[in-house]
C-alpha cells in the first residue's frame, strides 16, 4: 500500500499468520516498516521460505514463533519473544482461528473445546500478556479478527459463533478497561474471504446441507453478503492500518464490520 501510516519501526505479533488473512495482515504491516512476528502451524520449510521472502521485500525484520494457540504457556512466551527480540510490542493482532461445521446434536465436544481455545481463550491469554508491556509504553494497539459471525449467527456453526461473539465481548471489555491508557482494543468483523479456511467450509457445508459446492457458494456463502463479493485482503488491511495508526486513537471497544453489508441486513 502506498500510504504512510506512520508506524515504521513498530513491533507487531500476528497470531495465525502462516496462512490466509493473518499472512496478508502481517505483510501489510511489514510493508509499512513494522517488524513482525509470524505465528501459526504448517510446514516449517514453507514457513521459513515465506518469512525470508517477506523480510527480503520489505524494510522490516520478520521473525517466527511457533506457539500453539491452545497452550497458554506458549502464548505467554510468544509475547515475551517480542520483547526479547525487539525490546517492545506495539501491535497485537489476535487472528488465529479454525472452523468446524456440524449440526449441534452431532457437534464433537473436542471440536467445541478446540474452537473456544484457539479463537477466544488465545485472545485472552495474548492480551493479558501484552497489556502490561503496552501500558508501560503508554501506547498499544490490540486488534482482534472476529467475524460477521461475532455479530450474527448462521446454522451449524455453534462453536464458531459462540467463540466470535466472545471475542467481540472481550474486545469491548478490554477497550473500556484500557480507555485512558493509550492502548486501544478493537475487533474487525469480516464477511467471507476466500482463504483456505473458507475453501474447507464450502466442502463441509455441502456435506451438511446435502447440496453441491457451487450451490453452497451461491446460496449459502455469498447469499449473506448483499454486495455478492468475497472480501479481499486489502479491505481488511486498510481497516487494520487505520486502527494501528495515530488516526485510530479514538476507536476503542468497537466491532467494525467489513462484510459487504451482511450485518446491515
Ligand atoms: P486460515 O485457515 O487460512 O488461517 C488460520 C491460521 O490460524 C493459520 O495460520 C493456522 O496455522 C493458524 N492456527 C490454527 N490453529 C492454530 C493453533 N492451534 N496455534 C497456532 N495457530 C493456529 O484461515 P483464515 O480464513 O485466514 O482465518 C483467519 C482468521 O479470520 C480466523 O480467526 C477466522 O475465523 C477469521 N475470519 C475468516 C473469514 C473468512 O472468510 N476466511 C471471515 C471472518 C473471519
Amino acid at each position: 500500500m502506498a500510504a504512510d501510516y506512520g508506524i515504521a519501526g513498530h513491533v507487531a505479533i500476528v497470531t495465525g499468520s502462516t496462512s490466509g488473512i493473518g499472512f496478508a495482515l502481517a505483510s501489510a504491516l511489514a510493508e509499512q516498516g513494522v517488524h513482525v512476528i509470524l505465528n501459526g502451524l504448517g510446514d516449517p520449510a514453507q514457513i521459513e521460505t515465506n518469512r525470508r521472502e517477506l523480510q527480503a521485500r520489505t524494510n522490516s525484520s520478520i521473525r517466527y514463533h511457533g506457539a500453539d494457540m491452545t497452550r497458554p504457556d506458549e502464548i505467554a512466551d510468544l509475547v515475551d519473544f517480542a520483547v526479547r527480540e525487539f525490546g517492545r510490542l506495539d501491535i497485537l493482532v489476535n487472528n488465529a482461528g479454525i472452523q468446524h461445521v456440524s449440526p449441534i446434536e452431532d457437534f464433537p465436544p473436542e471440536k467445541w473445546d478446540a474452537l473456544i481455545a484457539i479463537i477466544l481463550s488465545s485472545a485472552f491469554h495474548a492480551t493479558r500478556a501484552a497489556v502490561p508491556i503496552m501500558k508501560a509504553q503508554g501506547r498499544g494497539r490490540i486488534v482482534n479478527i472476529a467475524s460477521a459471525h461475532g455479530l450474527v449467527a448462521s446454522p451449524f456453526k455453534s462453536a464458531y459463533v459462540a467463540a466470535k461473539f466472545g471475542v467481540v465481548g472481550l474486545t469491548k471489555a478490554v477497550g473500556v478497561e484500557l480507555a485512558r491508557t493509550g492502548v486501544t482494543c478493537n475487533a474487525i468483523c469480516p464477511g467471507y474471504v476466500k482463504t483456505p479456511l473458507v475453501e474447507a467450509q464450502i466442502g463441509d457445508q455441502a456435506r451438511s446441507r446435502g447440496i453441491s459446492e457451487d450451490r453452497v457458494v451461491d446460496e449459502v456463502i455469498l447469499a449473506a453478503q448483499p454486495n455478492k463479493a468475497f472480501v479481499e485482503y486489502d479491505h481488511l488491511a486498510g481497516m487494520l492500518l487505520y486502527l494501528v495508526s495515530d488516526m485510530g486513537a479514538s476507536a476503542t471497544g468497537a466491532a467494525l464490520s467489513v462484510d459487504g453489508g451482511w450485518t446491515a441486513t
